[in-house]
């Protein structure tokens, strides 16, 4: 039997994950990128143990351990009070609890280790600067035509052909005739601020999230790199894309938290991020399907949408390892993933709306914060955290 061959577009988390699972299984893979090297891009990022379960059976956990960091617990805040309502556990009880860790990172630093990991494994090319990619015959087995920066064009015929091409995804509209991902009304304001300023700010032990009307903010520590990730979610009805600001535009109230003005002085190098999302329920055409944010792009408010693409990529490896048909493989997929994937997604949504509300609802919401107590989240949130994607 002929060893199978697979196209994937898109060297992100996504896309590097799915190019490990398939290898695991024999798979050969070609990663095709169209930045020149693997991007220095995006911020912190929380992997939660479903996630982690998955990087266990790559093998890459060791390798991630020393740019991660696991937060003893999540402080909760509301807006301009000094004690926590609460603060939830994490640190050693999350990982007496699941078996595995609850960490914080860098993207890049987990790209870069995701890559490092394809770069020795010999089932895996990754070729970047691709400027434009065809796929054609996408019902059988699909012939995939790129173009390289210098004008170069390859052609190939392969077994399936991914589509990890992130929220803006060529793979899903050109190909799969899908939806455009579409602005959810709120943005990031994110930045990185060296540790040593943030000291008597926040507790650099753990996870801060404040909560106030019509904005949340999260910080946590990156500590190998010395810096503390932020971020402030506000909501913009008409945004502008992404880009660099000295301050960010945040509401006036904002600033009357000190914590939070004294963040706004520190620095003068934000990123504006429009959040976008993606809902559809067609993650394939034939041979050809989609993993990650191409699939499913979310809200960060649960801290899952890189969780939910490696989670993707686990489940979808096997079966397109041993399905002779692609579109068996990707149906199936499909069908195992979207009930959860929807449902963490609308969980996302919803975490906003708490996040954000007004008086007199902070009231209730507070309060009921307290009571539930800092073990509360691993009842509550079992079903994201319990899950393990290589059963
Ligand atoms: C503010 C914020 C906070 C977040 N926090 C968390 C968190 O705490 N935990 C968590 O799990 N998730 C979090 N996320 C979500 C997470 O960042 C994304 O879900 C994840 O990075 C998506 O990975 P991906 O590989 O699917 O897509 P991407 O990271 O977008 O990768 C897509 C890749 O495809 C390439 N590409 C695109 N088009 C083409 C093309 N035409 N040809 C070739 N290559 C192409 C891109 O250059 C890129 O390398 C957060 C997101 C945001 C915005």
């Amino acid at each position: 039997m002929t060893e199978k061959f697979i196209v994937i577009a898109g060297a992100g988390i996504a896309g590097l994950t799915s190019a490990l699972a398939l290898a695991k299984y024999g798979v050969k893979t070609l990663v095709l990128e169209r930045n020149e090297q693997i991007q220095e891009f995006g911020a912190g990022l929380q992997i939660g143990p479903n996630a982690h379960r998955a990087l266990n059976a790559l093998g890459i956990e060791k390798a991630l351990k020393p740019v991660s960091f696991e937060p003893e617990g999540v402080d909760i805040y509301s807006f301009t009070q000094n004690k926590p309502l609460v603060t939830l556990e994490l640190g050693k009880t999350a990982r007496k609890r699941f078996g595995v860790p609850y960490t914080v990172m860098h993207r890049a630093d987990m790209v870069e280790t995701l890559y490092a990991a394809c770069k020795k494994n010999k089932l895996i090319d990754v070729e970047f600067a691709i400027t434009d990619f065809e796929i054609s015959n996408i019902d059988k087995s699909p012939t995939v035509k790129y173009k390289k920066v210098d004008g170069e064009t390859q052609e190939l015929s392969c077994f399936a052909f991914i589509g990890a091409d992130g929220v803006g995804s060529i793979t899903r509209t050109k190909y799969l005739n899908g939806v455009q991902a579409k602005y959810s009304g709120y943005v990031a304001w994110r930045t990185l601020i060296d540790i040593d300023l943030l000291q008597d700010v926040i507790n650099l032990e753990n996870t801060t999230l404040m909560w106030g009307s019509g904005f949340h903010a999260v910080a946590y520590p990156l500590k190998h790199r010395n810096v503390v990730n932020v971020a402030f979610f506000t909501k913009e009805t008409m945004s502008v894309g992404f880009g660099i600001s000295e301050t960010p535009n945040l509401p006036i109230s904002m600033k009357n938290d000190p914590r939070l003005s004294k963040i706004c002085s520190l620095t003068k190098n934000w990123t504006h991020w429009p959040l976008a999302a993606v809902k559809t329920p067609y993650w394939h055409k034939g041979s050809v399907g989609l993993v990650g944010d191409a699939a499913h792009a979310m809200l960060p408010f649960q801290a899952q949408g890189a969780a939910m693409g490696i989670e993707d990529a686990v489940i979808l490896a096997p079966l397109l390892a041993s399905e002779q048909n692609p579109a068996t493989a990707f149906n199936i997929y499909q069908n195992k993933r979207q009930e959860r994937v929807n449902r963490v997604a609308k969980t996302s949504q919803s975490n906003g709306k708490i996040f954000h509300m007004t008086p007199p609802f902070t009231f209730a919401r507070n309060s009921m914060v307290k009571i539930q107590g800092n073990m509360n989240h691993y009842s509550r949130l079992s079903w994201i955290y319990d899950f393990d994607p290589t059963k």
